[in-house]
């Protein structure tokens, strides 16, 4: 046996001698896999009376970048209280949440406000179109908030509505109207896509098709979406579930076998 063989072959044994967890870690830095988002310890409290009400309590997650992130829970849970605090639109009572390895949560709110304006793009249930504004038209508002976005045209033509450009959301139907506000927050290239109950207006169909959206959002152009529901079939087409109860965390699964969002039904 040559020297080379050899070589080859103790790395072999050592891999295969490696414990369950450092396999998979050595399996995660093989596939490159980078931390844009983590929590560490986070805690949002509110005072009810004489009481504390913790909405979150001692939250820890990590979020890796252009996963598809499915946040699942009862209502009341604590979820939009989760996607505020990602997204910057809230405060934390205490612990730390850190973006790109910068501490968010010391931010001043100058800082907290550039933060918001160039990484994070937000998906709402009710779509939050202006009425009186084309589609095209709802889109190039983002011009207004962050110098670089993309063309309108080619954010509308990204979510298949590029035909519809010219119309008003009166004119479009519930799904258009949404894949708008999709072309809306990914307009100006965020880091993060945040979405609150993004079908919960739309019949199964129409809103399968905006899963099938979002889940291509990240599948092919790498962006990190995350989701909050309350719709647990919604876990199935996530690379990630975080399941959360009465503002705890309950568990953090990375989903083996990722189905397609035209497979799932609610
Ligand atoms: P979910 O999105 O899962 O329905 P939320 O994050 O909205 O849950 O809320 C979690 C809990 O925190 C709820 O009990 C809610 O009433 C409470 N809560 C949220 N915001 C506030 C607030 N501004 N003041 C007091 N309590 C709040």
């Amino acid at each position: 046996m040559s020297v080379k063989e050899i070589t080859e072959n103790l790395e072999i044994i050592n891999e295969n001698e490696l414990p369950d967890e450092d396999k998979n870690i050595s399996e995660a830095e093989k596939q490159e896999k980078k931390v844009i988002m983590e929590f560490k310890n986070v805690t949002k409290e509110y005072s009810r009376g004489d009481r504390v009400f913790y909405a979150l309590k001692d939250a820890n997650l990590t979020i890796n970048e252009g996963e598809m992130v499915v946040i699942l829970g009862p209502s009341g849970a604590g979820k939009s209280t989760l996607l505020n605090l990602l997204g910057g639109m809230d405060r934390l009572s205490s612990g730390e949440i850190f973006f790109d390895g910068k501490d968010i949560s010391k931010y001043t709110d100058n800082q907290l406000t550039q933060y918001r304006a160039a990484n994070v793009g937000v998906v709402f249930q009710f779509y939050n179109l202006i009425p009186t504004l084309t589609a095209y038209e709802n889109v190039a508002l983002m011009k207004n908030i962050e110098k670089n976005t993309m063309d309108p045209k080619e954010a509308l033509r990204e979510v298949g509505l590029e035909e519809h450009m010219h119309q008003f959301p009166s004119q479009l139907s519930g799904g258009e109207q949404q894949r708008t506000s999709i072309a809306r927050a990914i307009a100006k290239n965020p880091r993060i896509l945040l979405c609150d109950e993004p079908t919960g207006a739309l019949d199964t169909d129409t809103g399968q098709d905006v899963l099938r959206l979002l889940q291509r959002m990240s599948k092919e152009k790498k962006r990190t979406v995350i989701m909050v529901t309350h719709n647990s079939s919604f876990a199935d087409i996530a690379d990630t579930v975080i399941r959360v109860k009465n503002g705890m965390i309950q568990s953090i699964t990375a989903n083996k076998n990722i189905k397609d969002a035209s497979e799932i039904s609610w």
